[in-house]
């Protein structure tokens, strides 16, 4: 199918962008890297009358290192966080999960904020965010509100973006000690995962401390397993703890937490393959954590 007929207006400024807002209220849409947002529209799920190009606004773009924080600002493509030296220094967890993310043309255009935005559960940056504890920088005409990854996801496509509201970058804070592991299964390479998962945590000789698991696939949003992390908390990172979290994971995907079934794939089909990934995930960071060399 054909998109319907829209305006289309390419500001130059976030002034220009929230009065455009204002004008045109819910007829208007953003547009980012449109790997989303056009595809909807060709299937006539939605009908702005105006697409608000983004694309030309420069304080959206670049990736920068602050005292305490790595900024991505909310046009940065998945391609350019993935082959970003700053990235992979100071959030080595995006490098990794990148190029899980669909195919390279779709990298190439499709933005982390665009991604951020539209809070596609099975989404990879979604999940990272949380892992990261990032906070997400958004504005509008009446200013500046920061809103941390675990507030912003409120339900399954809904973040707590109020209208008139822009993603301007995310924000994550700069921590040397950080450890990082992400896998997922999706059906092909490329694929949306059937389940992911990203995972954040500090070793202190091999004791686990501050762990962060961000399930993606699994519910409404991305999922932050907390029992299990609790579990986790003070634990050797061995190959027995490995094995032993499984269990812990499983009690904590019952009841209100059982993942949400797809097309193909069960509840209890997701419930196990989480546990898979939880396993492989921290059995290879235990396994690099040996290798490291100890000073
Ligand atoms: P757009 O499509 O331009 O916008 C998406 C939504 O976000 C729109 O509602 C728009 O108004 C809003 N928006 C955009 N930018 C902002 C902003 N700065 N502030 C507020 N709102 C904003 N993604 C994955 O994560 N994993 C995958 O495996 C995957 N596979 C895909 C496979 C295919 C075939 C396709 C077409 C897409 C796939 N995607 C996947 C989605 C892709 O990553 C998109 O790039 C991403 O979801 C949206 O980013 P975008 O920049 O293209 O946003």
């Amino acid at each position: 199918m054909k998109a319907p007929a829209f305006e289309f207006a390419t500001p130059a400024s976030l002034p220009e962008v929230f009065t455009l807002l204002a004008q045109h209220g819910d007829e208007a849409q953003l547009l980012a890297g449109g790997q989303t947002l056009l595809a909807t529209l060709n299937m006539r799920l939605s009908e702005p009358m105006l697409l608000i190009d983004l694309s030309a606004i420069s304080e959206l773009h670049g990736i920068t290192v602050g005292t305490d924080t790595l900024r991505i600002g909310a046009l940065v493509t998945h391609t350019e966080i993935e082959h970003s030296p700053l990235v992979r220094m100071h959030a080595p967890l995006l490098t990794m999960a990148a190029p899980y993310i669909a195919h390279r043309a779709i990298r190439n255009r499709g933005t982390w904020g665009g991604s951020i935005a539209y809070a596609d559960p099975a989404a990879e940056w979604p999940a990272c965010a949380l892992a990261l504890d990032a906070v997400v920088v958004v504005r509008s005409a009446s200013g500046e509100r920061r809103i941390a990854a675990a507030d912003f996801f409120v339900d399954l496509y809904t973040t707590s973006l109020a209208a008139g509201e822009v993603i301007v970058a995310c924000e994550l804070p700069l921590t040397p000690t950080l450890r990082s592991g992400f896998d997922e299964l999706a059906r092909r390479h490329g694929d949306y995962a059937i389940v992911g998962l990203a995972v954040a945590l500090q070793l202190d000789s091999a004791v686990i401390s501050a762990p962060r698991l961000a399930f993606l696939g699994i519910g409404r949003t991305p999922f932050r397993a907390r029992q299990t992390e609790q579990f986790l908390r003070g634990r050797a990172l061995t190959s027995a703890t490995c094995d032993t979290v499984v269990q812990v994971l499983h009690q904590e995907l019952e009841g209100d937490n059982a993942p949400l079934a797809d097309l193909t794939n069960s509840s209890d089909t997701k419930r196990h393959l989480a546990g898979v990934l939880l396993r492989r995930v921290l059995l290879g960071m235990a396994s690099h954590h040996q290798e490291e060399p100890h000073v």
